[in-house]
């Protein structure tokens, strides 16, 4: 019951954005498949999850829904590893969305959770300092003690990986975007994992209170996100980046399909177009 009501709450929010995922989507199992060499899509069919598998145990970036906690294990089981060689857990950004599983997944793996510095409160808080949604008792999730505060371009590695935190502000104050290289076939990609440059319906981005610097954080995000080099594009939502219909493709065979440096460079343009809309309308708004 208490899920049917969130997820209408859900819907409701994000009914009619553009930049709307479908929150049905959000636990909707979805197949678990290997992206590139030692990197794994472990996500549902709306919310991505990724795994970085090293000798030395495994990454994962995203823990979702609290109700999707079974599911990423199932995935990770289904790939053939264990959920609890899981050492490291890192997310995009604190929403109950990418975030909320993270108590759990602590709880069942002991992994260690690291978290860009901003985020901390939120996380550590259960999304009750966050700008937009702290007194909205229906985006609150378990609280998880944050064990590593990284910092802007703070660099995580284990097992040969290195992955780096870049800071890329303006959806939530820490928002994450995650750089690293992948090697299959003799040829190493730069692989880019978007935070969200996504403004939500609600956001202000004039005289917001909570988040002065929300607007000026928006603008450095879209310099940063256009300065990553990028091969293989991914994201917090598998809709950032085609995940479903390159899935499809992928197995036809031939060209990796999720190498897609122009679908990245389009997505950031597309997004920081529709940033500036929004913010020339609320800056007329506002006079
Ligand atoms: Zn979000």
């Amino acid at each position: 019951m208490r899920i049917v009501r969130l997820s209408l709450i859900f819907t409701i929010l994000l009914a009619g954005s553009a930049l709307a995922q479908n929150a049905s989507d959000w636990s909707e199992p979805f197949p678990p498949f290997q992206i590139a060499g030692n990197l794994y899509y472990v996500g549902s069919k709306g919310v991505a999850s990724s795994l970085i598998a090293t000798p030395q145990g495994n990454m994962l970036i995203n823990s979702d829904l609290e109700a999707n906690v079974p599911t990423i294990r199932a995935s990770i089981e289904k790939l053939g590893f264990r959920f609890k060689d899981t050492k490291i857990l890192r997310i995009s950004h604190a929403h109950w969305d990418h975030d909320a599983g993270s108590a759990k997944i602590k709880e069942l793996t002991g992994a260690s959770y690291m978290v860009m510095d901003a985020d901390v409160p939120v996380v550590e808080s259960g999304g009750k300092t966050d700008f937009q949604y702290g007194n909205r008792g229906e985006f609150r999730y378990p609280a998880a003690k944050v064990d590593r505060v990284l910092h802007d371009g703070d660099e995580v590695s284990l097992g040969g990986t290195v992955l780096v935190a870049h800071l890329t502000p303006g959806h939530t104050k820490g928002c994450t975007t995650w750089t690293m290289r992948v090697t299959e076939g003799g040829k190493t990609s730069d692989v880019v994992i978007v935070g969200s440059p996504n403004v939500n319906p609600g956001y202000k981005l004039v005289n917001n209170r909570a988040y002065p610097q929300i607007a000026a954080d928006y603008e450095h995000m879209f310099r940063v996100l256009e300065s990553l080099p990028c091969e293989i594009f991914l994201g917090a939502h598998g809709g950032y980046f085609g995940m479903e219909e390159k899935y499809a493709r992928m197995k036809n065979g031939g060209v990796n399909p999720f190498i897609d440096p122009d679908g990245y460079k389009k997505f950031v343009a597309d997004k920081e177009q529709e940033f500036r809309t929004e913010l020339a309308k609320q800056r007329l708004g506002s006079q």
